[in-house]
């Protein structure tokens, strides 16, 4: 009797492990998530072309974000600091410039997913405070520009503040590269991958058309402070500065023409005010 219940625990506890997740169902129009993946703790806006009284907030903003699309889901740029920072029991974790409060992967799950249900990964560049977590999406298919990725990959990294530890992973991951300078990631246009270069080589933003909210680009660095926007101020280290200049009058004329609202990822006001997960855009 003992030994047959066993063996029916031994063989059934492997389906109801698994059985025990499922992803939400699709909804039926986009959503957009926002999540809380820290701030930067900048005390040299001169990188950036200020001094610091000429910006509201040194501070930056890190957020990472979730496209909920009835075809699948996407991920747009993943922190700057990896959850395996953040030890059980500490209330903070701080690397470098950056400091999270918490993890991306408590917030996923707070809103039913896990990292291996998310279809794609993106990031607007490869700087390492927008890739952090990138090792736990390796699962997703990585929808990348080549020049990036060859430059994350290379023997000589292209910038000093890389961390390849942390998106090694992906190396191996099913990978689009993205062929054209738009890359409609569904089909419906809804969610619209925009080569924006300048910052990095093949840097980009990220267009969303939201049923009530409306549309919507996400920034990536095409700016960092609000005030690089108002002043026309571009760093002093972008890969090509006259290149960043022209690709922000590109993207102010698409703006202009689409009706789109400007999020800057790291401007840390305007995050403060947006809706976090579990809330959503729609
Ligand atoms: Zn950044």
């Amino acid at each position: 009797m003992f030994k047959s219940i066993a063996l029916a625990v031994l063989l059934i506890a492997p389906f109801a492990a698994r059985a025990e997740h499922k992803p939400p169902p699709p909804p039926h129009s986009l959503r957009l998530y926002v999540f809380n993946c820290g701030s930067l703790d900048i005390s040299d806006p001169e990188r950036f072309r200020f001094h610091k009284e000429e910006l509201a907030t040194t501070n930056m903003s890190v957020a990472c974000f979730l496209i909920v699309h009835p075809k699948g889901t996407l991920m747009w740029d993943v922190g700057a600091v990896p959850d395996s920072a953040l030890k059980p029991g500490e209330k903070s974790a701080t690397e470098g410039y950056a400091t999270i409060t918490e993890t991306l992967k408590s917030q996923l799950e707070a809103i039913g997913y896990e990292p291996s249900d998310i279809k794609y990964v993106a990031f607007s560049h490869y700087h390492y405070d927008h890739v952090a977590n990138a090792n736990m999406f390796a699962g997703s298919t990585w929808l990348a520009r080549k020049v990036e990725r060859d430059g994350m990959f290379a023997d000589k990294l292209p910038n000093d503040k890389m961390n390849p530890a942390n998106y090694s992973a992906l190396k191996n991951s099913k990978t689009i590269l993205i062929p054209t300078d738009d890359y409609d990631v569904f089909g419906d246009g809804s969610v619209v991958m925009k080569l924006a270069p300048g910052h990095t080589p093949a840097h980009q933003v990220l267009f969303l058309k939201l049923k009530k909210t409306g549309p919507i680009v996400l920034s990536g660095d095409l700016y960092h402070y609000p005030e690089e926007r108002k002043l026309k101020r571009v760093p002093t280290f972008e890969f090509d500065q006259a290149q960043t200049a022209a690709t922000r009058e590109k993207i102010e004329a698409f703006l202009k023409q689409s009706g789109a609202q400007l999020w800057i990822q790291h401007d840390y006001i305007a995050n403060s005010k947006l809706k976090k997960a579990p809330q959503y855009y729609e």
